[in-house]
């Protein structure tokens, strides 16, 4: 049995913040402002895998009101998700994700980030894909205002639950 989710999320652009997305940390003049780390790519994975095993949305595990969360590493959630999924009986089969950012040009990066998601998921480098796209010069994407993320996970029954 297999179930699919999906995930979105944006983060608006600012000074004075890393920029990190997917867990990769990005040379870049400007980050994503959050209450967290705000990695817009690993909170759109988190939502897309609870999603799939239908547990609801990263606010109700990681309220962005809770100081334990602070500047966090995202990778924290997608950890617990996959745990939370584990518990029942999932695991991650594949995972897709689009990064949507004017700025700074991710073609180069897409390589570590789709590297790294595996090792997050515990999945093959061919069942993680990552693509880019830019705004086109339009919306808050566009004017390199933010940046968003969507993400389509697949899970599916580990065999014997
Ligand atoms: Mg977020």
């Amino acid at each position: 049995m297999v179930r699919v989710g999906a995930g979105f999320d944006t983060h608006r652009l600012v000074a004075n913040r890393p920029l990190i997305l997917g867990g990769v940390r990005i040379d870049y003049p400007r980050g994503l402002a959050g209450h967290s780390d705000a990695d817009v790519v690993l909170h759109a994975v988190t939502d897309a895998l609870l999603a799939a095993a239908g547990l609801g949305d990263i606010g109700d595990y990681f309220p962005d009101t809770d100081p334990a969360h602070r500047d966090a590493d995202s990778s924290r959630f997608v950890a617990e998700a996959v745990r939370l999924l584990a518990e029942r009986g999932w695991r991650v089969g594949n995972i897709a994700v689009t990064i949507f950012a004017e700025e700074p040009k991710l073609g180069p990066i897409k390589t570590a980030i789709r590297s790294n998601l595996a090792r997050l998921l515990g999945l093959s480098e061919d069942a993680v894909n990552v693509q880019a796209k830019t705004g086109e010069g339009v919306g808050v994407i566009g004017r390199g205002e933010a940046i968003g993320c969507a993400a389509t996970a697949l899970i599916e029954r580990v065999n014997g639950i």
